[in-house]
């Protein structure tokens, strides 16, 4: 049973606790959430049950309080929650390692068992900056990027984040400056494929690697672009000695329709991170995978370690709830309830193309995005999403929705309905 009243935890977290891009604790506004379970959350407060249209920000994709994901984190939690990774391996951490290598694009073979999205995005790009100085071209150390992208809220990751409106628009000045090129756009255009390959080649001799989100920018706008402009990436990369990153941490594990993003275009990055849906939302941990190529290559320098090692790597508990997530996904046809999510997204949002104030419509996979002419007044449309039943999150302009894949046809239909409420009154 709770041990705190509602009025009394609000008090405790106005007091004490910090949120997500929140204001100082004491100005943030949360609702209380008191269990989940399937695609229902279930609230403390008189909003009764919420469907998540969220899945947890891209994680949660099984829903929540899942049998088999209970019973792997029970059985690993009877063995131990966890044991440091220097020195010692344990079979979740293998298990999921080849897991991984397995079901991602070809030529991915090493994984790197990080605590966070974030984490893996540093852990990327150390890599590829340890690459090129083991193999004596040290000045290749800056990335280049797309604007309109996120990777995270670490240091590193945030030089990469849009530098313009984006969420790390203080810290621009502070930051390591980094080579960004114009977003890209929905279809492909072959002049700006052109400016890609033009950027790439012009900056080659200080460039480590390109990192991209591929085919869906999240939280940096919820933009989907053109497949193509991967291969584009691939092949100029390859052409002037850069690495390609592929950060998949919100649209790994079938989001988009593929089980990466990099398979709409069959290209295989030199790295790639995965998160989020890595355990079904249920505990932290992220992954960065590369190639033999660049293990080697780190290998052969100076210092021949990476030399990363964060106190929970490897989480066994973590792991082994990774291992049941990724096992429940392949052990079913995701593709079809993912496709059948995006017919159900597709004819609910329709009729928000007739709202006043509404700039676009998309959707993708199991995501779908409505975009209005104006920021989002995030208080009304929240509002007006728990009135219809539903969890959403707005953010900037943007109203948009990454269900779980269990989400039935009702509620499908229910989720699009709130964003279509929350974008006529937010
Ligand atoms: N990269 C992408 C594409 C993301 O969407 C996110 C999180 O939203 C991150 C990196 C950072 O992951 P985390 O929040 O687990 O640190």
């Amino acid at each position: 049973m709770p041990e705190l009243s509602v009025s009394e935890l609000l008090e405790l977290d106005r007091r004490h606790v910090w949120h997500p891009y929140g204001p100082m604790p004491g100005r943030a506004e949360p609702l209380v959430v008191e269990s989940a379970s399937g695609v229902r959350l279930r609230m403390a407060d008189s909003s009764g049950e919420l469907v998540d249209g969220m899945s947890s920000w891209w994680s949660a994709i099984h829903g929540y309080n899942h049998p088999v994901l209970n019973e792997a984190a029970r059985e690993q939690l009877g063995r131990m929650s966890h044991v440091m990774f220097g020195g010692l391996t344990h079979e979740p951490a293998v298990r999921l390692a080849k897991l991984l290598v397995d079901m991602s694009p070809d030529g991915l073979e090493h994984v790197f068992l990080a605590d966070s999205g974030s984490v893996s995005v540093e852990v990327a790009v150390k890599m590829c900056l340890q690459y090129w100085r083991s193999l004596g071209r040290p000045a290749k150390q800056r990335l280049l990027t797309w604007r309109g992208g996120y990777h995270g809220d670490t240091w590193q990751p945030m030089s990469v984040c849009d530098p313009e409106g984006g969420m790390h628009e203080l810290w621009t000045g502070v930051l390591q400056r980094q080579v960004f090129v114009g977003p890209p756009p929905v279809e492909y255009e072959e002049e700006y494929a052109e400016e890609l390959r033009s950027a790439i080649a012009r900056h080659a001799d200080e460039l480590a690697a390109v990192i991209v989100e591929p085919v869906v920018q999240g939280a940096g706008g919820m933009r989907f672009h053109s497949p193509a402009y991967l291969r584009v990436l691939r092949e100029a990369c390859d052409a002037h000695d850069v690495l390609l990153v592929f950060d998949e941490i919100a649209t790994g594990f079938g989001r988009t329709g593929a089980l990466f993003a990099a398979d709409h275009a069959a290209v295989t990055p030199d790295v790639m991170c995965v998160g989020k849906a890595l355990t079904g939302g249920y505990l932290t941990m992220a992954a960065t995978l590369c190639t033999s190529e660049v293990a080697d290559g780190i290998s052969r320098g100076e210092v021949p370690v990476l030399a990363h090692g964060p106190t929970f790597m490897g989480n066994p508990l973590a792991a082994a709830v990774a291992c049941a997530s990724i096992e429940l996904l392949l052990g079913q046809d995701w593709l079809a309830e993912v496709k059948r999510i995006e017919a159900g997204l597709r004819e609910g949002l329709a009729p928000a193309r007739e709202l006043p104030g509404v700039r676009d419509v998309r959707v993708l996979g199991a995501i779908g995005v409505v975009q209005l002419d104006r920021p989002v007044d995030m208080k009304a449309a929240t509002t007006a999403a728990v009135r219809e039943g539903v969890w959403l999150r707005p953010f900037r302009d943007l109203i948009y929705t990454m269900p779980p894949y269990v989400t039935g046809d009702a509620d499908v239909a229910r989720v699009a309905r709130a964003v279509c409420a929350a974008a006529g009154e937010g």
